[in-house]
């Protein structure tokens, strides 16, 4: 980029609301010291970006010396940030994001079919608008999809477990807000590289969602792994039986989602009229792992196939990525909490000498708000970042 005076003027705008909104409310002092700008030029940027109702002045800072308390300054909560829709297989998780990072579920339906799905998002966006401020400016619609999604022009290419193809959001949301779609590890992994110590300072993660079927997002020297056709990572659909006569709706033979997604341990479990508690796989799973917790020997000999499988899964993420830390989440975020140990077990079994010593395992920080959620208004405020004029 050829530095001139507006670049480097739109730099440290960018430079100071990153500030903000990764630390939290400020005084200008305090952001100077930090963004090394002189004093003047904080005041002059913080009034352009109050201007443009992106910050505003709130209370007095606490860390003060002697004499007149400095005034803090915050990025505002005036306006969403976004609207989420965290698209799965059974259920959609609608919620909304502020500047500030923070977020608020709004309710849960379920997935159903395509047009209801549309419907749905449309009535929902509807009560939305009429209970929160909105900004035609500054608000993004984010979608997160199990599937291969084009980043660029909010379209699912194929999202196999819902059958859903070339579906341009675009087209089918008619709302005058920008609108965004990722895939749903992707946006977990970005949600991760922003809020947790450990992610924050890894050049390279991966976020393996586990949920009905299996997703991988890959951050690789801090930037996501797309691919050139937008199905970078998808680690649930690499082969881990070569002779399988199971078919995966991706259309390839003995894939990894058909042999450790959450489903087949419930279904193993429930074969012989067993029921396990809870409405969603998902729940039913949550149930099965507690069992699974108390030596129940049913419970373990269905887990079993899930847990070789999804040892085997690692193991082929670790040899492809070779990643600081793997982040396991998605429908059911204490995987590793239940089955680390043995999961470790198994794939300290195959790993090449040395290689494993230095990888992080470990469950998702995201528990009461899903990991695509807070990566979806990640997502939103950057594009809101980098479209700044
Ligand atoms: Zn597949």
């Amino acid at each position: 980029m050829k530095i001139n005076l507006k670049s480097m003027k739109m730099m440290n705008k960018r430079m100071i609301l990153r500030y903000l909104i990764e630390n939290g409310a400020a005084s200008r002092m305090e952001v100077s010291r930090f963004t090394k700008l002189t004093p003047s030029t904080i005041s002059r940027i913080v009034s352009e970006l109050s201007s443009e109702n992106l910050v505003e002045e709130i209370g007095y800072s606490d860390k003060s010396q002697i004499g007149r308390k400095p005034v803090n300054v915050s990025v505002t909560k005036r306006f969403l940030s976004s609207i989420i829709f965290n698209v799965g297989v059974e259920q959609t998780t609608v919620a909304i994001g502020f500047f500030d990072k923070s977020i608020k579920e709004i309710k849960r339906f379920s997935t159903v079919n395509l047009e209801s799905f549309i419907s749905t998002v449309n009535d929902t966006l509807e009560n939305i608008k009429e209970r929160y401020p909105l900004n035609h400016e500054l608000t993004s619609i984010v979608f997160a999809f199990p599937g291969i999604v084009n980043a660029q022009n909010a379209t699912v290419i194929y999202a196999p477990n819902l059958n859903w193809r070339n579906l341009n959001l675009r087209d089918v949301i008619k709302y005058g807000y920008r609108i965004i779609a990722d895939n749903e590890a992707n946006l977990s992994v970005l949600a991760e590289s922003i809020s947790s110590e450990d992610a924050k300072k890894s050049e390279n993660i991966f976020f393996l969602y586990v949920s009905q079927g299996i997703g991988g997002g890959a951050m690789i020297n801090h930037q996501i792994l797309r691919g050139s056709g937008f199905a970078g990572a998808e680690i649930g659909h690499t082969v881990v039986e070569a002779k399988s006569d199971i078919k995966c709706h991706c259309g390839n033979y003995g894939c990894l989602e058909r042999y450790a997604s959450l489903i087949l341990p419930v279904i193993e479990y429930e074969k012989n009229g067993r029921r396990l508690d809870g409405k969603t796989y998902t729940e039913k799973f949550k149930t099965l792992a507690e069992l699974y917790a108390k030596q129940d020997k049913v419970a373990r000999a269905s887990l079993e196939g899930f847990i070789q499988y999804l040892s085997i899964g690692l193991i082929n993420i670790i040899n492809t990525f070779n990643p600081e830390i793997i982040i396991i989440g998605g429908g059911f975020n204490k995987i590793w909490k239940y089955f680390g140990k043995e999961l470790y077990r198994r794939i300290s079994d195959r790993a090449m000498p040395g290689v494993i010593d230095n990888v992080i395992f470990r469950d998702t920080i995201f528990e009461t708000i899903e990991a695509p959620v807070s990566g979806a208004n990640v997502l939103a405020i950057e594009m809101l970042i980098n479209n700044l004029d």
